[in-house]
């Protein structure tokens, strides 16, 4: 589903931006989750924007 209203864009930019990648099956966790729901594996990573990070 594509998002084109820059202002609702940036909020579920936020939003996917706080989730947590699986590194092994790409399966989406909540924020703080230490293992995958999906594979169980703890390989995950923070999905981070590049530019524009606020300190
Ligand atoms: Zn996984």
């Amino acid at each position: 589903m594509p998002v084109t209203d820059p202002t609702l864009l940036k909020i579920v930019e936020n939003r996917v931006l706080d989730k947590l990648i699986c590194r092994k099956c790409g399966a989406r966790n909540p924020p703080g989750a230490t293992k995958c729901r999906r594979c169980k594996s703890r390989n995950l990573r923070p999905k981070k924007k590049k530019i524009g990070v606020k300190k």
